[in-house]
C-alpha cells in the first residue's frame, strides 16, 4: 500500500508506506547517522566497564584457577586467551 507522505528532513513529496517519514535520500542518511551513534555509544559502554571492573588477574589467580579446573596454566592461557 502506498501513499503520499512528506518527508519530515527535505520537506519532499514521496509515494511509499503510510509510516515512512524520510524520503528514501533522508532516510540513508538517518539510518547511516543512527547507525555511527549507537557504535559510539556501545564503543563508550565497553570502555567504562573495562575500566570500572573486570580486574586483571594475577598470575597467581590464572594458575589456581587453571588447577580448578584441571588443567595446566598454559592450557588455560590458550583456552581463555588470558
Ligand atoms: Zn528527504
Amino acid at each position: 500500500m502506498s501513499v503520499l507522505y512528506t518527508c519530515e528532513i527535505c520537506g519532499k513529496e514521496c509515494e511509499g508506506h503510510f509510516n515512512s517519514r524520510y524520503c528514501p535520500e533522508c532516510r540513508g542518511e538517518v539510518i547511516r547517522s543512527t547507525h555511527k551513534e549507537s557504535q559510539e555509544k556501545r564503543r563508550a559502554k565497553r570502555k567504562t566497564k573495562t575500566s570500572e571492573g573486570a580486574k586483571p588477574m594475577t598470575l597467581g589467580q590464572i594458575a589456581a584457577k587453571a588447577r580448578r579446573l584441571h588443567m595446566s596454566y598454559g592450557e588455560f592461557v590458550a583456552k581463555y586467551g588470558i
